[in-house]
């Protein structure tokens, strides 16, 4: 973590207060001003209750900065991370979380939300103004005639505002209930309500009662909400109630300055900061780094369990986190009756780290106080189970609102269960085997790589047999190698590029497995081992341009391989596709073509953001119809992080729920993009009993230009 971050942290305990102080004193030097229209600071408040109010500022000042420092020294147990460079687009992500742009992509709860945090911004700025006008010598006090009523009128304005949203968030909270606020809801959502809206309700009420002392003058008329409720304030009452009422906001003020750090209030700094910090130097698709495994001899664990194996910025993620529940509603594993939640994957890692610091800090949600934490390994709260359920989709990741990165976690965690204690589905060892045996996650055998060339009524050359050069090497991968259903897809992309004379070859036997599936099943060393020797092959043939079907392997050789010394430009089949149907080079039949729903494979959509050009084919092939679920908020098909090669015996199967959504179009057929994508619908669709036909659409455009 940052140093300099921290260290700024501890400077401002001590900084604020003597902030504070300071403008007490300033306060003092001016000479009172009693301007004809305006107001004066700290009217009616006796000196006393002045020093209070300045002191007392100061004391919780000091301890609203030490509260958020050793939350900081909490994150600043995790390992490196580096977050720094790309200053302007880390300003531009700040700026989207300030704008409350990425919580208003759900307006259900983003506008009660925006209410709330633009009203505070506004009451807060206005506060800094009236202590501004406050110090400044008499000569540039500001802060009287119209300049004096507008600044009134908008300050009420942004209170109805603030006090608005408030009772738009108690009424969601408590008589809405919607299943993300509900099951997260603690007496702490109480209190941070009732602080925040007696500071708002107190702050009009105070204006009231001045306004009366002040004898109701007519500009004060502009304080449209406080004029008015001054006419109930009684006169010969009014300079006690105001100081009673003053004293009030003073406590309600001071009380906020606690609940901020110390509750998931304290989203409102974290979770900006957060989003400026997410940009990172790895593609969003690649995992974390390791190093390599083959080699190193001294590493004392792998993946991470204990709060220091996580990144300082996993911890910060943590408590950025505002409990919105966002991520938990379009997991596909928890929306399918999983034992995983990705928004308690965050919580319970943001709880053992909190109980565990030096000292101990409040947990990011109030939690059980029965429930004992013995050690700082997040696995005394999470289960292997929660872990082995997700699909690596990414949803989650996408839809947070303040870009907190769950997915990485759970892969993190993962390489710890695999490796450093064996604690994975038993089906995978099977996958294991096979891929470190065979090289593939089928167990047949490399030499049969390439039989689907026979199908082929021309010949597909080889890199690596002697003079063959190409311009692209077509990788096709396990599935399009021995998958029966996806062998198909394999013979109608190599009919299209040669149709297109496409200069490509094919590795044959000489490609192995990219690893994927090891990856994201934790067996970090199997991957390694696969990854050097593709490397190794790709740069002694002097390969620069990769065609693929498979998004995974699209995703693991164009973002992944880099870190290990291979570098190359990969292009999924369907950008390819499009391209050589744009230049006239292949030219589908017009007209007549079938209804067709596309099912986005994350790998291609969310992790690559490649989303037109899948569209663009089938759009030459016949009518494009969007599932609800479409573009960035697709639903993954369950294949993803492995799980193509594990049992799902918990729950509706994500494959099912996918299908019913894409029959529910009334497409004739279902397209997509990605081996493992084909073979989920194919059987989810099979297990439906859906007359409807799923294919990649590499075979859609074959079938409408060669046949
Ligand atoms: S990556 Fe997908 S399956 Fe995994 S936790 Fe996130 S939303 Fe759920
Ligand atoms: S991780 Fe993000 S989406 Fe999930 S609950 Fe926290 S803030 Fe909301
Ligand atoms: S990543 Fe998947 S499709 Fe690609 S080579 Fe490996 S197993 Fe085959």
């Amino acid at each position: 973590m940052p140093r300099w971050l921290v260290r700024i942290l501890w400077a401002l305990v001590a900084v604020l207060p003597a902030a504070t102080l300071l403008l007490w004193w300033l306060g003092s030097l001016p000479e009172e001003s009693h301007p004809a229209v305006g107001r004066v600071v700290f009217g009616n408040v006796p000196q006393a209750l002045v020093a209070i109010f300045y002191m007392s500022s100061a004391a919780f000042l000091g301890a609203f900065a030490w509260f958020f420092a050793v939350r900081a020294r909490n994150w600043a147990r995790g390992s490196s991370d580096r977050r720094s460079g790309r200053w302007w687009r880390r300003f531009g992500e700040l700026m989207r979380g300030l704008s409350q742009r990425s919580v208003m992509e759900r307006p259900d709860s983003g506008v009660m939300h925006a209410m709330i945090f633009y009203g505070f911004v506004v009451l807060f700025l206005g506060t800094v103004t009236l202590e501004l006008d406050h110090i400044a010598p008499t000569s540039l006090k500001f802060l009287d005639g119209r300049v004096y009523q507008v600044y009134s009128a908008i300050l009420d304005a942004a209170a109805l505002v603030f006090l608005g949203g408030l009772a738009l968030a108690a009424f969601r909270r408590y008589v809405q209930r919607p299943w993300r606020a509900a099951s997260k809801t603690r007496p702490e959502d109480g209190v941070v309500l009732g602080v925040l809206a007696a500071i708002g309700l107190t702050g009009l009420l105070v204006e009231a009662a001045r306004i009366t002392v002040d004898g109701r003058p007519d500009f004060e008329t502009w304080s449209f909400v406080g004029y008015q409720l001054s006419a109930f304030v009684p006169e010969g009452a009014a300079a006690g109630i105001h100081q009673g009422l003053w004293i009030t906001h003073l406590v309600a003020f001071l009380a906020l300055l606690v609940v901020i750090p110390t509750t998931k209030l304290r989203h409102m700094f974290l979770a900006p900061a957060n989003m400026a910090l997410s940009l990172r130097e790895r593609p969003k698709g690649a995992m974390r780094e390791m190093p390599n495994l083959l080699e190193a001899t001294d590493l004392e664990t792998v993946g991470a369990a204990r709060v220091a194996e996580f990144t300082w910025k996993q911890l910060l993620d943590t408590d950025a986190c505002t409990i919105c529940g966002r991520c938990t509603s379009v997991c596909p594993a928890n929306q399918t009756g999983k034992p995983l939640d990705p928004r308690e994957i965050i919580l319970k890692l943001g709880e053992v780290a909190a109980r565990t610091g030096t000292p101990a800090v409040t947990p990011p949600v109030g939690t059980d106080a029965a429930i004992t934490i013995g050690s700082d390994s997040v696995f005394e709260r999470i289960t292997a189970e929660e872990i082995w359920a997700c699909t690596s989709c990414r949803a989650c990741d996408e839809v947070c609102p303040v870009d907190i990165e769950i997915l990485d976690k759970i892969l993190d965690m993962r390489r710890h269960l695999t490796l450093m204690k064996g604690e994975f589905p038993a089906e995978l060892g099977a996958t294991f085997i096979s891929l470190e045996n065979s090289s593939n996650p089928y167990s047949l055998s490399q030499q049969n790589r390439a039989d689907w060339t026979a199908d082929l009524d021309f010949a597909v050359k080889r890199l690596g047999e002697p003079g063959v050069t190409a311009e692209y090497l077509y990788w096709v991968g396990c599935a399009g190698s021995f998958d029966d259903r996806n062998r198909k897809v394999t013979v109608s992309t190599a009919r299209l590029l040669h149709e297109a004379r496409v200069d490509f070859a094919i590795l044959g036997p000489l490609e192995l497995c990219t690893g994927d599936p090891a990856r994201r099943a934790g067996n970090e060393y199997v991957f390694q081992q696969l990854a050097l020797q593709n490397i190794k092959t790709l740069n002694d043939l002097g390969v620069t341009t990769v065609i693929t079907q498979c998004p995974h392997c699209f995703n693991t050789l164009s973002n992944e391989y880099p870190a290990f010394g291979g570098e190359y430009r990969v292009r999924h089949h369907s950008e390819v596709l499009m391209e050589l149907v744009k230049e006239g080079r292949l030219r589908p039949k017009n007209g007549g073509g079938p209804t067709v729903t596309f099912h986005d494979p994350c790998y291609l959509g969310r992790h690559n953001d490649v989303f037109a050009a899948p569209r663009k084919v089938l759009q030459m092939v016949g009518d494009v119809v969007e599932m609800p679920r479409n573009g960035t908020n697709s639903f993954c098909c369950g294949a993803g992080g492995a799980r193509m090669w594990m049992e799902e015996p918990t729950g509706k199967k994500v494959n099912v729920a996918r299908a019913e959504e894409a029959v529910a179009t009334g497409s004739d057929v279902i397209a997509t993009g990605c081996p493992f994508c084909l073979v989920m619908l194919d059987d989810g669709v099979k297990e439906i009993g859906a007359a409807v036909v799923v294919k990649d659409l590499a075979v859609l455009l074959a079938e409408r230009t060669l046949d």
